[in-house]
This record gives structure tokens, sequence and C-alpha cells, in this order.
């Protein structure tokens, strides 16, 4: 199926308005735009979007419902992108997801490792992990993400499986804060992550909404879907 008349040039305006975006974080925040990758969240938008952004060249994409990740990750297998999951995770689903994600970044319980761990062995390929931390504040109905202290031993489980390369840290503001002071919050429990975890620098934080204040911290990935791709079809 193909993108409708003028979707390649909206697609191509929502890019640049987010690349200038990230580039002039970057320069308030001294920092080299290189270190920042877009991963543009194409959730509840078709296959054809997927292609014309590989074509507008993006390298990275984010899922977050697992049955329509693997259908349009099965879908552009010719277009060599990364797939990055990024929502939450069923214990029995992990292993299908690491079948087609080349990076999860919803890591936060020790139990999704072992089906992670299955499935990125089944295709002889390494997955990347992101460990989600939580920034709500404990109890919160509907919250995702490990606490901070819960962060050692899950880094520990994901350490122990062949298949899966600890990467680094994912956070997603809470709704109702002013996400300047959540990810302050989440630099410093990166910090302190990457004591005994050196080699684990990656951080995925940064929406549309909120992505200048995660440059700001040092993010090395925002997650962008609706600055690109437009209000999304549903609310999710
Ligand atoms: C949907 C989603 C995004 C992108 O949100 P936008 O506000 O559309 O940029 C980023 N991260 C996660 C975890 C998401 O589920």
């Amino acid at each position: 199926m193909s993108a409708p008349a003028g979707r390649r040039e909206e697609l191509e305006a929502g890019l640049a308005g987010v690349r200038a975006r990230i580039a002039a974080a970057c320069a308030e925040a001294g920092r080299d735009p290189d270190e920042v990758r877009l991963v543009v969240v194409t959730k509840f938008f078709p296959a054809s979007d997927v292609r014309l952004l590989a074509d507008l060249g993006v390298t990275d994409v984010g899922e977050n419902r697992h049955q329509e990740a693997e259908a349009k990750a099965a879908e552009c297998a010719d277009l060599g992108l990364t797939w990055h999951f990024i929502g939450g995770l069923q214990s029995n689903k992990a292993a299908a997801v690491a079948a087609y994600a080349d990076v999860v970044e919803s890591v936060d319980r020790a139990k999704l490792v072992r089906g992670l761990d299955r499935g990125a062995g089944e295709r002889q390929a390494v997955v990347d992990v992101l460990l989600q931390v939580s920034l709500d504040p404990p109890g919160r109905p509907g919250r995702a993400g490990a606490e901070p202290d819960q962060l050692a031993a899950l880094a520990a489980a994901v350490g122990d499986a062949e298949h899966l390369r600890l990467r680094g840290l994912m956070a997603v503001a809470p709704l109702g804060e002013d996400p300047a002071t959540a990810f302050a919050r989440l630099a410093g429990i990166r910090q302190e992550f990457l004591v005994d975890h050196p080699d684990a620098g990656l951080l995925s934080a940064g929406m549309s909404g909120d992505l200048e204040h995660a440059v700001k911290i040092g993010a090395t990935h925002v997650r962008v879907g609706s600055a690109v791709l437009g209000s999304r079809p549903q609310v999710q």
C-alpha cells in the first residue's frame, strides 16, 4: 500500500522541524547533535509511512504494541531500520518481541529477561536492552518502569543473559510534572547507575513535548511521534 499524495512532504516537514529542535537544544546545551539519535515513533501509523521515513533518512523507529510492531517490522524488513520496542511488555510476549526488535527499551522487571534472551538467541542476534526506570511517585496506577533501587538487580539479570546487551536507561516524564524536574531526577539516577555500569551510557528520554529538556540532561535518544507524523488516529 502506498502513502497518500502529499504525505511525503508532510513527513519531510515534520522531520525538518524536529531535527531543528534537536539541533537548537544541542547548541544550547553545548552538545554535538550527532550525540542525539532520533527514534521516530510510528505506532498507529501505517508501514507506508515507515517506508517514506526511511527514504527521508530516518534510521530508527519505535513501536509500543507487539502485534502492530511485529507486522510492521516484517513488512519493512527490507529497509534495514533499527527497531526499538518502547511499550509495556508481557513476559509471555518477550521472546516474540526479541525476534524482531533490535533494541528493547522497556525492560522493567527481571521476569522479562529469560524470554527476551531466548527470542534473541533463536534469531542468533544480540538485542540491546535499556532498563526503563519510573519517574512517577510510587503507587501511581498504570505506572511503568522499575524503581530506581531495583535497577542494580535488573542490570545484573540482563548482564547474565547471553544474547542481551545492557546499553543504558529509558524513562518517560510523568504526566502532570514539569519535565525539567523529572529529568533532573533522571540525570541523578543515571549518574549513580553509571558508577557500576560505565558501558551502559545510553539514555532514551524526551518525546514531542519535552525533547529539549531531555537533550539538556544528556539524552542520547529521543523518541518522537506526533511532532513528526501528526496526531495519532486514536488515543492509546
Ligand atoms: C508514544 C510514545 C512516544 C512518542 O510520543 P509523542 O508525544 O507522540 O512524541 C515516546 N515514548 C513512548 C514510550 C511512547 O509510548
